[in-house]
């Protein structure tokens, strides 16, 4: 079986954006990860190009994109002290969108790294 080979791959899971991953892979997925840290190694071989879920669930059940959008804002305006959290192994535009999300509704922001 041959692997296909992809050099200077971009690891965008932790923000540190290490963009000298050498990547091998087979017809399905990802098994050689070159010069990612153990962090990078496990995001790398553990995420498919699979639609493993729906686009968009509420309480445990499928919807779509825009019942979501509309349950999610339900939810903010109600809430008291909204928190967006989370940020990890997402783009810089996303960040700016949930800081102005987050100034929006008033609430305060956070990134995993708090754990
Ligand atoms: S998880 Fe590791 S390989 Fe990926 S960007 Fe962060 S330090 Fe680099």
């Amino acid at each position: 079986m041959s692997l296909n080979v992809v050099k200077n791959a971009t690891c965008t899971f932790c923000g540190c954006v290490c963009d000298d991953i050498e990547l091998h892979a087979d017809d399905e997925r990802i098994v050689e990860t070159k010069r990612a840290c153990s962090l990078g190694e496990s995001w790398f071989k553990n995420h498919t190009a699979e639609r493993l879920y729906p686009d968009a669930l509420i309480d445990g059940k499928p919807a779509t994109v825009d019942e979501a959008v509309e349950a999610a804002a339900d939810y903010l305006y109600q809430a008291n002290m909204p928190l967006v959290y989370g940020l990890s192994n997402v783009t810089c535009e996303a960040q700016r969108e949930a800081v102005s999300l987050a100034e929006t509704i008033g609430g305060v922001i956070d990134s995993h790294t708090s754990l």
